[in-house]
């Protein structure tokens, strides 16, 4: 979804880098869509087009082979009919937001979080990540509270998460699991007051930022909705077919 999106972008330049410190702007002109991005366009695809989740998610690599992908994503991506590695990697939790918005049942929106995630990250935290994203999301499209949300994962989900941001901040360690960046990134966007706020947060952390912002920019667009200069930063770092996706899945979705 576009808050996944703009989470995307914005975390972008801080990937690889140390955490951001408070104040950082959220728009940057280096700043750029990722793998995250191209994996949440392709789940929007499948539930447009009713492809299948393995094949829009081989296309996506193959269209933009030189992005920064896993390299067991790569060689799975690579190989026609490869089965899936047993990860649990944060890439299930990352491209699966658009499920949250498409089914209107909680039940069937998580059989699809897990049928997304199943064709590379069977292992359970695998699954586990895709379905409690999807759950924040579809709770927080719910109206229910940050706090609440929060409540409910790490009870459904057995997460744990930190008594505050400033103790998260200090606990953050990179981390590519989906055990390591789903909590933080639904308690950022739990306890954060805006979308503004979540984002800013996001980059502080010592993290897997773009990921770790698109899971929470997924959250923060239910509880807030996307502001306009995010839209609009999505859509100058969109391409048009990308963007003309992105219009039409609001549009059906
Ligand atoms: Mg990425």
């Amino acid at each position: 979804m576009l808050g996944a999106i703009a989470g995307d972008i914005i975390g972008s330049i801080h990937e690889f880098g140390p955490p951001a410190p408070p104040g950082t702007p959220l728009v940057d002109p280096r700043s750029h869509y990722t793998d995250d991005t191209l994996l949440t366009l392709a789940t929007m695809e499948a539930l447009l087009e009713g492809a299948d989740y393995a094949s829009v998610y081989r296309r996506a690599w193959e269209a933009e082979p030189n992005q920064s992908w896993g390299a067991r994503f790569q060689q799975w991506a690579r190989e026609p009919g490869a089965a899936p590695y047993n990860s649990f990697g944060n890439g299930s939790a990352m491209r699966v937001s658009p499920i949250a918005l498409w089914f209107q049942d909680r039940q069937q929106a998580l059989e699809a979080a897990a049928a997304s995630a199943a064709v590379t990250h069977d292992h359970p935290e695998g699954i586990k990540g895709a379905q409690a994203t999807v759950d924040a999301i579809q709770q927080a499209r719910d109206g229910r509270t940050g706090d609440a949300i929060l409540a409910a994962v790490c009870e459904r989900y057995g997460y744990e998460t930190t008594p505050s941001l400033d103790a998260l901040r200090a606990s953050s360690r990179y981390n590519e699991t989906c055990q390591g960046t789903v909590p933080p990134a639904i308690q950022v966007a739990c306890q954060s007051a805006s979308f503004e706020a979540c984002m800013s947060t996001c980059l502080t952390l010592d993290a897997d930022t773009d990921t770790l912002a698109c899971i929470a920019g997924g959250v923060a667009e239910a509880r807030f909705g996307v502001p306009d200069w995010a839209v609009e930063l999505v859509q100058t770092r969109l391409g048009h077919e990308q963007w003309a996706l992105v219009q039409r899945f609001y549009q059906e979705g």
